[in-house]
């Protein structure tokens, strides 16, 4: 979800944005008064400190507070201040920033308060471009992920060509670029850039053509809805063309998402034979075809399967596999005295799944759901919040949904704690219950069709137990 934060946020709000995963922050400037500049009503200290309370909520519920990602788009103002932002960022525990080039509607009056980038001026515009450079060699250093948008730093480079003169680094609007492909560079500092010989101006108003056989690398038709408060709906951020409006018409969002225009902006984007506006698209990376086809498929083949499992009576209360809570409200359990269990009678060594090895396994000897379960019999009653399995990805030999179970002696049911789904190329899968639950022996019980051909057999590498602080020791 994107969000500018700018509002003082209710206890409802706070809670309900506590419990996403991701959040991203429409933030340009860690300043004060550039900030307001750019972003009328938008308050620096609001912002910091609605992300602190969400990030509270998180904690108090000991869950793990969302990541956080702040927006930045690029512009004649704050592109000075990036590295302060950047080092704000960090200090709020921000995990990407992400530099985007300022989009200039046509339609949007012309008093906004910035400007695009390539209208400075020569030394102005060194500056500013020296600065976006420190600013992502910065984040390395502070561990705070940089993304820059695909053509960005070739616009960049395009308009350098420009230093010296006393005009903005981008030609004039009515210019008419060349749409030549021949290669030329230029000199800032001590770097030297190399790009198509096609003309600042016409790349900042849209990116590279795309060539025949290849096309964007873009999902956001397949996955994501731009609604605005006036509910009109573009299958991206940057189409200017609007899907429909769901305020002031009978248009349901199922006929949008299903609908015509939206079907045809996928068919170009699969096929390579993009319509305009995907055509001339400055956010999204230029790939070939057939790739993106493999990828694609891939990426939503992953999204169907989830739903799939979702729609299986195991799969309904399913939880995804994720650390939802910090890792320091855990230690392990003790394992002293206990006992590895397993299905099968104990056949296919299952101790080897807990000898803390990377390279033994446990072997089940069943095919099929429901059937294999891996799991271990402490000496007395063990408070357990979270689980850890690791397992291969070959899908023959792992399970995609799991159920944890717990009970305290031989001849008791087993009760379930939680049902949890894991994504197919997770190796590593933490699988925090609800709430810790005190109990002698604990199992994950395979609930997912991998693993029924006869040559296929479950092989978890380690399972791991975890207990709440404060709750470590057996019984107490
Ligand atoms: S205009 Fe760009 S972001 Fe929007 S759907 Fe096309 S390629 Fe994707």
């Amino acid at each position: 979800m994107t969000t500018n934060l700018s509002k003082q946020l209710s206890p409802e709000e706070v809670d309900v944005l506590s419990r996403y995963t991701n959040l991203c922050v429409s933030i340009d400037s860690a300043d004060r008064k550039t900030l307001a500049r750019i972003r009328r009503k938008a308050d620096v200290r609001i912002i910091t400190y609605n992300l602190m309370l969400i990030r509270a909520a998180a904690l108090q519920r000991q869950q793990q507070p969302p990541n956080f990602l702040f927006g930045t788009v690029l512009n004649d103002v704050s592109i000075f201040e990036l590295c302060s932002l950047v080092s704000f960022a960090a200090a709020c525990g921000v995990n990407v920033i992400q530099f985007g080039d300022l989009h200039e509607w046509t339609d949007l009056p012309k008093d906004i308060a910035v400007g695009h980038v390539t209208n400075l001026k020569g030394e102005a515009f060194r500056r500013a471009y020296k600065e976006l450079l420190d600013a992502i060699e910065l984040s390395k250093k502070l561990g705070v992920e940089a993304r820059i948008q695909p053509n960005l730093l070739e616009l960049y480079s395009a308009a350098a060509t420009n230093i010296g003169s006393n005009e903005p680094v981008a030609e004039s609007e009515s210019a008419e670029a060349s749409e030549s492909t021949a290669v030329v560079s230029s000199q800032l500092d001590d770097q030297t850039f190399e790009f198509p010989e096609f003309g600042a101006a016409k790349l900042r108003r849209q990116g590279l053509q795309v060539p025949e056989g290849k096309t964007r690398l873009c999902y956001d038709p397949w996955t994501f809805l731009h609604i605005n408060s006036q509910g009109s709906v573009r299958p991206c951020c940057f189409y200017t063309e609007v899907l429909g409006d769901i305020r002031h018409t009978n248009t349901t969002l199922d006929e949008l998402i299903n609908g015509d225009m939206i079907r045809e902006i996928r068919r170009g984007l699969f096929t390579g034979e993009l319509g305009t506006e995907c055509q001339t698209c400055k956010f999204k990376k230029i790939v070939d075809v057939d790739a993106f086809q493999a990828e694609l498929a891939e990426y939503l083949g992953r999204k169907e399967r989830t739903h799939v499992d979702s729609l299986t009576s195991a799969g309904i209360d399913a939880v995804r596999t994720w650390p939802r809570k910090a890792d320091s409200l855990f230690v392990a359990a003790h394992t002293d005295g206990g006992q590895a269990l397993s299905s099968g009678g104990g056949f296919g060594s299952p101790e080897r799944a807990f000898d803390g090895q990377s390279d033994t396994f446990w072997v089940s000897p069943e095919r099929g759901p429901d059937n294999a379960w891996l799991g271990f019999a402490f000496p007395a009653q063990q408070w357990i919040g979270r689980l850890v399995l690791t397992q291969t990805n070959n899908a023959g030999f792992r399970q995609d949904l799991v159920e944890v179970q717990y009970r305290d002696g031989d001849d008791e049911e087993w009760a379930s704690a939680v049902i949890a789904r894991i994504p197919i190329d997770e190796n590593k899968s933490f699988i925090d219950l609800r709430e810790p639950v005190r109990a002698r022996q604990w199992r994950v019980l395979a609930r997912a069709d991998n693993a029924v051909d006869e040559t296929h057999a479950w092989t978890p590498l380690s399972l791991e137990f975890f207990s709440p602080v404060g709750q470590s020791r057996n019984g107490s």
